[in-house]
């Protein structure tokens, strides 16, 4: 049992430090050849399937709004996003992803689903009673970091 906590604390710190300053972990490397942060490329993925504000974003992304008010700004500096007002109220800004940016938000898609799919692939090494109990385990471990 001690090893199994001493597995759990190193599986942990493991994550922390492959997640380093990024706002999410993905599976395998990013192919876009445009330098973006993950958060980012993330941001252009969700704006490519909604319409979304600033502080819609923040809390999609779990980051604060100055930190997405930061990643927008040079999204629309480096020619990715161009912004719109709300005809109803002019204090809300809309964005749209220009030509350039499609392929990116497109490239982020497939590595989320790539990264969802290598953790499909992990699973299925278990059967399906086992499987029961990984998820029971992370429930459990996730609330009691949560
Ligand atoms: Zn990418
Ligand atoms: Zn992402």
């Amino acid at each position: 049992m001690r090893q199994l906590a001493k597995d759990i604390d190193q599986f942990l710190n493991e994550i922390i430090l492959k997640a380093e300053n990024q706002h999410e972990i993905l599976i395998g490397h990013c192919t876009s050849d445009v330098a973006l942060t993950n958060t980012q490329e993330h941001i252009l993925m969700l704006l490519s399937e909604d319409s979304l504000t600033n502080s819609e974003l923040a809390r999609r992304l779990n980051v604060s709004q100055a930190a997405v008010t930061k990643a927008i700004k040079s999204l629309v500096k480096e020619g990715m996003l161009e912004t719109s007002k709300d005809p109803k109220d002019a204090r809300v800004v809309f964005y749209q992803l220009t030509d350039l940016a499609r392929p990116i938000a497109e490239e982020h898609h497939h590595h989320h689903e790539h990264t969802l799919s290598t953790y499909e692939q992990v699973a299925t090494q278990f059967t399906p009673n086992e499987q029961k109990i990984i998820q029971r385990f992370l429930t459990a471990l996730v609330g009691e970091i949560k």
